[in-house]
């Protein structure tokens, strides 16, 4: 299908003005400069805790003093620093049912604590995986318990238990709990001697937020996110390419959340406040919208807008993108609603099985009643970039990106105005 500009639909509409706005202000141009420089090769990927990331989170911090955003709450300036613990297993001597000696490569421990020591299983939950369960469902699910537990694993899952404590590995924000996994054949624990003891390091990481305050109703929040991490660099392969850009994962998306900031802020007329913000670490599961969730009250958002893999077009071809949690809320229908004069069409998630809404960075409010869905047009069953060190600015389709932007500004004015307030999506 011919590819038909939004200023085009929007000529003879009451939009008439916005759409002048907006075809001046979200160019092509405009969107191709920031883009091209989030996905540059200097940026080596964007990884967390690597001088990439830093030189992007200054960038974007830059971006958001010249669109004329304000800092947000509390902030000493657009950066949102926090503090995540990195522990290693250092060493451990335990024994179950008086019997059964538990070594090192058996046992797991997601922890913020350089020490353990139990003589029983009091304050902690005792569950099981067993031989037949789903490992890694069980296993992630029994570390977001906000609870101290320990989880007896089924011998046969022995081999995934590498994947498992990579995560316990990787750098993470301590919520106090420490979830403690050992294969073993018992079903349950009648007697523990538990002594562990774990290297613990503290590292910062970085979220970038700017701030609208709305003209009259300034305690209701619209959030735009996008994520700026990605996976770094892997080792050079002779002539081949070492950087995974994230072009489009989420090069594009933070590319969208600060041309948006650009419109908004020119605008002047937000009824609602605007929270505009990049996060960190949505590769390495999350802490980044984890830890900007936690510091507001969600009952003060009225809808995110989280915007992920935005630069090829989706399965429909142009001028189409898909939205996680279509039915959970009425946003999709009020978007939709917006964009009633333009030929843009958001359409529900065609990738179900994949739980695309529980695996982006809208998961954290939407799980505390926030309608906060992810928009994106990745092709989740054949995006041949996905996660590769090919997902460079040249595999992008930098017009239909451009549209997709303008959609979304679009799609979303009569939530900023204050007039339309997205149904409450169930909590977790
Ligand atoms: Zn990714």
């Amino acid at each position: 299908m011919k590819q038909i500009t939004l200023a085009f639909l929007l000529i003879f509409s009451s939009q008439k003005i916005i759409a002048q706005n907006l075809n001046s202000v979200i160019t092509q141009a405009e969107v191709t400069r920031i883009e091209t420089t989030l996905a540059a090769d200097d940026m080596m990927g964007r990884k967390p805790f690597t001088p990439g990331i830093e030189k992007a989170a200054l960038f974007i911090a830059n971006e958001f003093k010249k669109n004329g955003l304000q800092i947000f709450n509390g902030n000493q300036n657009f950066i949102q620093q926090f503090n995540v613990v990195e522990t290693k297993l250092n060493t451990i001597a335990a024994k179950i049912n008086s019997t059964e000696n538990i070594e090192k490569e058996k046992c797991i421990i997601i922890t913020g604590q350089n020490k353990i020591n139990l003589t029983s299983t009091t304050g902690f939950a005792v569950n099981t995986i067993k031989t037949d369960d789903n490992f890694f469902d069980k296993a992630y699910s029994a570390t977001e318990i906000k609870q101290n537990t320990i989880t007896l694993v089924s011998k046969a899952h022995l081999p995934k238990f590498k994947r498992l404590n990579r995560l316990a590995e990787s750098p993470k924000t301590d919520d106090g709990f420490t979830h403690i996994f050992i294969t073993t054949d018992a079903t349950e624990i009648t007697a523990l001697q538990f002594n562990a003891a774990l290297n613990v390091t503290q590292k910062k990481l970085q979220n970038v937020i700017g701030y609208l305050p709305g003209k009259t109703k300034p305690n209701e929040y619209v959030i735009f996110s996008g994520h700026y991490d990605h996976l770094g660099t892997t080792k050079p392969n002779n002539a081949k390419d070492s950087i995974y850009n994230g072009a489009n994962d989420d090069a594009a998306g933070t590319t969208a959340v600060i041309a948006l900031s650009k419109y908004f802020a020119q605008q002047k007329n937000n009824a609602r406040s605007i929270i505009f913000v990049a996060f960190t670490a949505e590769e390495t599961g999350g802490d980044g919208s984890t830890y900007f969730s936690q510091q507001l009250n969600p009952t003060d958002i009225v809808a995110m807008f989280n915007i992920e893999m935005i630069g090829t077009e989706s399965k429909w071809g142009t001028n189409s993108a898909f939205i996680t949690g279509y039915e959970k809320s009425n946003m999709s229908t009020i978007l939709q609603k917006n964009l009633k004069n333009s030929s843009f069409k958001f359409e529900p998630d065609p990738y179900p099985e994949q739980q695309l809404f529980y695996r982006s960075d809208n998961k954290t409010l939407a799980a505390l009643g926030v309608p906060a869905h992810t928009i994106s047009t990745a092709k989740m069953d054949k995006e041949p970039f996905y996660h590769s060190v090919d997902d460079e600015l040249e595999t992008l389709n930098m017009a239909n990106m451009t549209e997709i932007i303008k959609a979304i500004a679009i799609s979303s004015t009569s939530i900023i105005a204050g007039v339309d307030t997205p149904t409450r999506i169930p909590k977790l």
